[in-house]
């Protein structure tokens, strides 16, 4: 197996793998199971610092986002849009997608979200029933500080649906003190269990706003509200993937034993930076670095790919490009999760020096992982 330090998928722990490996009852009928899945979802509501109820999904990350969307949105509906990313833009698709107007507020997709001019602007035009935001935009390592932006948008009475899919655990995110009204996470990031799940945080504001629409909302698999009551009724939608729920209550259980591991990601994202800066590359953004992910513009003489290639076959390392208007121009080293240790960061960037050499770029200094 190669060393994968992408930005999600992350690698996962022996513990992981082997908690998806044990012997599983029938997940609808097991009372037992009802318990599991409630004390699971507790558990990763009390990691994020949050009394709101969680829901654990059937389905990879994108799916918490269409059904934080789906669940809140009604025909006609304005919905705010911050956009300095990838995936800060691609709401607006989903809003308008379930019959709401998406307003895009786009800024500069190498700078973090300025407090003070969203502020200049609600001052204008706040006339929103929620609004998007992404907490890290992972094609660009982009990170929001939603402890501001998010309570900032409440005082103007806007709720906030948060994609954290790559920012929790890797960076602080305390879900009662931010205010955020929809927290969507996913399996496969710093949480460091496979893909397949997604985690669903709803406020009570939240929950009020999905009783109160005027309309149906308009799906099933995706719709929140089907979750409603299940352990008192003992009753889940669907079938619950036993396996993956297993998996993901160690891969909790292992974040709630390493109370450091914010500090870990802060620590070693600082020192992957410096050594990128130091080398003469350049970070692809001028402020809101994510500690889970560093984002490097590819030299002008080389291509993305052939630096993607060398570390695989050369190093087997995989590292990961970008996609939509990133493609081709960065690269990402994710050091989320599993990922996040010393010692796969020193490898890493050993190896990519010896890549870049090989495809002659002259770096200023040693690319050295110095923590
Ligand atoms: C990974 C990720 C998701 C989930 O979607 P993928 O299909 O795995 O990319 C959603 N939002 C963000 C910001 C992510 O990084």
């Amino acid at each position: 197996m190669y060393k994968m330090m992408t930005p999600g998928p992350t690698m996962v722990a022996e513990n992981v793998r082997m908690a998806r490996s044990l012997q599983v009852g029938n997940p609808d009928l097991d009372l037992d199971f009802f318990d599991f899945y409630k004390e699971t979802c507790e558990l990763y509501s009390e990691l994020l610092h949050t009394k709101n109820e969680s829901l654990i999904l059937s389905g990879e990350g994108i799916l918490g986002l269409e059904a934080a969307i789906v669940s809140l949105t009604e025909s006609g509906d304005r919905v705010l849009v911050l956009d300095n990313g990838v995936f800060g833009k691609g709401f607006a698709d989903f809003v308008d997608m379930y019959g709401g107007k998406s307003v895009l507020y786009s800024t500069d997709y190498k700078r973090a979200i300025d407090v003070a001019q969203l502020r200049s602007y609600l001052e204008q035009d706040s006339d929103f029933k929620y609004a998007t935001v992404v907490h890290c935009d992972t094609p660009s390592g982009m990170l929001n500080d939603v402890s501001q932006i998010c309570p900032l948008l409440k005082e103007f009475g806007i709720m906030t649906v948060v994609d954290s899919v790559s920012g929790m655990f890797g960076n602080p995110i305390n879900v009662d003190h931010d205010q955020i009204d929809i927290l969507c996470g996913g399996s496969q990031k710093a949480i460091s269990a496979p893909i397949g799940l997604t985690l669903i945080t709803i406020s009570e504001d939240a929950k009020q706003a999905m009783e109160q629409r005027k309309t149906k909302i308009p799906a099933f698999y995706s719709n929140l509200m089907i979750f409603k009551d299940y352990y008192e009724k003992k009753w889940f939608p669907y079938s619950m993937p036993i396996s993956d729920i297993y998996g993901l209550r160690q891969a909790l259980e292992n974040l709630k034993a390493d109370p450091d591991h914010l500090e870990r990601h802060h620590e070693i994202a600082k020192a992957t930076r410096e050594a990128i800066v130091r080398a003469g590359l350049s970070l692809y953004a001028e402020n809101g670095y994510s500690d889970t992910v560093t984002v490097f513009s590819v030299p002008g003489s080389v291509k993305a790919q052939d630096i993607l290639t060398i570390m695989k076959k050369e190093h087997n390392i995989m590292l990961a490009g970008s996609f939509d208007v990133m493609a081709g121009t960065v690269i990402r080293i994710g050091h989320m999760g599993e990922n996040c240790t010393k010692e796969n960061m020193i490898e890493t960037l050993d190896a990519l020096e010896k890549t870049l050499e090989e495809l002659g770029v002259t770096l200023k200094e040693k690319l050295e992982f110095l923590m």
